[in-house]
C-alpha cells in the first residue's frame, strides 16, 4: 500500500478482497443484532458493538491515516462524539489536560465538563510556544492544526516530542487537513481525531467522526467508550462516507487549488484584511505548514471592514452559500462572529472553497466584494 499514491489509495481504501458475484463495496448492513449461537464472541454480535459497514470504513480510514503502520480506527456518530471519546476515555479526576483556546467552538463546553469532573484544564493559543510551559504534569495535550477558524498551524512533531518527554499523550484534531493533507500519527501523535462531517466526506450531507491510533490498548479504550456512550454512526452514513472516500483526492486537489487561487486573489484587494491561508507563501503559518502538510486545506479566512459589509458580501454571493461547516464540494462562507463562540472580529469571514470552476468562483467573489464595498 505504501508505494501507491493518494489517488490510488483513496479509490481502493478499505475494499474487501474481491469475491465472485459480490459488489466492490458491499452495501450498508442494517442490523440491530446478528445471528449468534453459543458463546457471544464477535466479530458481529450486537449492533452497538460492531457492524460490517463500519469495519470497511474503519479499515479505509486507517489506510489513509497511516499507510505504512497498522493503526486502529473507531468511527463515531459525529466529530464531537470522537473528540469526547478521546478525552473522556483517557482523563480522570485530578488529571491535567492542555487545550487550545482558539480551537473548535465546542471546546469551551468540553472544558467546562472536564472541570466539572475535577480535571484541571490549561489553555494556550495555537501556533505559539506558550503551550510548552503548560505540559508539566499533563496527562494529555490536545492540538488542532490548522485551527478552526483562525488557521494557525503548530509544529506537531515538536509538540509531540515535548509532550512525550513530559509524559503526556497527544491528540491532534485533523478535521481541517484530512488525512490527505496531514498524517498526525506519522508525526508522532497518539490519536488522530476528526469530524468527518467536513472535508473527509465532503458533500455536506452527513455527520460522522473518527479516532485513529497506533496503540491497540488506546484503541480498545476508545472502543469501550463508544460502547458505553453509544455514539455510533448509522450504517447508511458509514456507507455514504466510504463511498465519498473514492473521490477524496479529486475533491482535495481541486478544492485546495481553488483555495490557494482565491487567497492569491484576495491578497490583491485593499478591502480585504487579515487574510489567512496556510498554503500562501507569506502566511505566518506557511513555513510550519509546508514542513508537515501535504495539502493545505480548503478553508480561507479574512476580514471585511465591519459586520454590515460582511453581511452585504455574503448576500451578494451567488455561487457560495451562506452556511456553516466547511470542506464540501459546494463553496460556503459565513460571518463567523454570528455564533459568538470564537474570538473573531465582526467582519471575519470563514470561506470554505468548493470544487466549482475557478473562474466562476473568482468572478462571483470579486463581484460580491465590489458590490458590498459601499
Ligand atoms: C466541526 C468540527 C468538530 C465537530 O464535529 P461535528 O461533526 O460537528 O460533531 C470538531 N473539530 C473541528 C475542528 C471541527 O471543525
Amino acid at each position: 500500500m505504501s508505494t501507491t499514491g493518494d489517488g490510488t489509495r483513496s479509490v481502493r481504501a478499505g475494499l474487501p478482497t474481491p469475491e465472485q458475484y459480490e459488489p466492490t463495496l458491499p452495501g450498508p448492513v442494517f442490523a440491530a443484532h446478528f445471528h449468534l449461537s453459543g458463546d457471544p464472541v464477535g466479530p458481529y454480535t450486537y449492533g452497538r458493538d460492531g457492524n460490517p459497514t463500519w469495519t470497511h470504513l474503519e479499515r479505509a480510514i486507517s489506510e489513509l491515516e497511516a499507510p505504512d503502520e497498522p493503526v486502529g480506527t473507531t468511527v463515531f456518530a459525529s466529530g464531537m462524539a470522537a473528540v469526547s471519546a478521546v478525552l473522556l476515555s483517557q482523563v480522570r479526576t485530578g488529571d491535567v489536560v492542555v487545550l487550545p483556546d482558539d480551537g473548535y467552538q465546542a471546546l469551551p463546553l468540553v472544558r467546562e465538563q472536564l472541570e466539572a469532573y475535577g480535571v484541571e484544564v490549561r489553555t494556550a493559543p495555537t501556533g505559539t510556544d506558550s503551550v510548552l510551559g503548560l505540559l508539566d504534569g499533563a496527562k494529555l495535550l490536545w492540538i488542532e492544526t490548522p485551527s478552526n477558524p483562525g488557521l494557525d498551524v503548530c509544529d506537531v512533531r515538536g509538540l509531540v516530542e515535548a509532550a512525550h518527554r513530559a509524559g503526556a499523550l497527544v491528540a491532534v484534531d485533523n478535521t481541517l487537513a484530512t488525512p490527505l493533507g496531514q498524517r498526525p500519527l506519522e508525526l508522532g501523535a497518539d490519536f488522530s481525531v476528526a469530524s468527518d462531517t467536513k472535508g473527509l466526506t465532503g458533500h455536506g450531507d452527513i455527520l460522522l467522526g473518527h479516532v485513529s491510533c497506533g496503540d491497540p490498548g488506546l484503541t480498545d479504550e476508545v472502543r469501550r467508550w463508544r460502547k458505553i456512550v453509544g455514539a455510533i454512526p448509522g450504517p447508511m452514513e458509514a456507507w455514504l462516507a466510504h463511498r465519498s472516500l473514492a473521490t477524496l483526492h479529486l475533491r482535495m486537489d481541486r478544492q485546495c487549488a481553488n483555495a490557494l487561487a482565491l487567497a492569491e486573489t484576495l491578497a490583491e484587494r485593499s478591502d480585504v484584511a487579515g487574510l489567512r491561508y496556510p498554503g500562501l507563501p507569506g502566511d505566518p503559518s506557511y513555513a510550519t505548514a509546508a514542513r508537515q502538510m501535504r495539502r493545505f486545506g480548503s478553508v480561507v479566512s479574512f476580514r471585511l471592514a465591519d459586520k454590515a459589509t460582511a453581511e452585504r458580501f455574503l448576500a451578494e454571493l451567488r455561487l457560495v452559500d451562506d452556511a456553516t461547516s466547511f470542506g464540501g464540494v459546494r463553496s460556503t462562507a459565513e460571518r463567523r462572529g454570528r455564533w459568538g463562540g470564537d474570538a473573531v472580529p465582526e467582519g471575519f469571514i470563514r470561506f470554505s472553497v468548493g470544487a466549482e470552476d475557478l473562474d466562476d468562483l473568482l468572478a462571483d467573489v470579486e463581484h460580491a466584494l465590489d458590490a458590498s464595498a459601499r
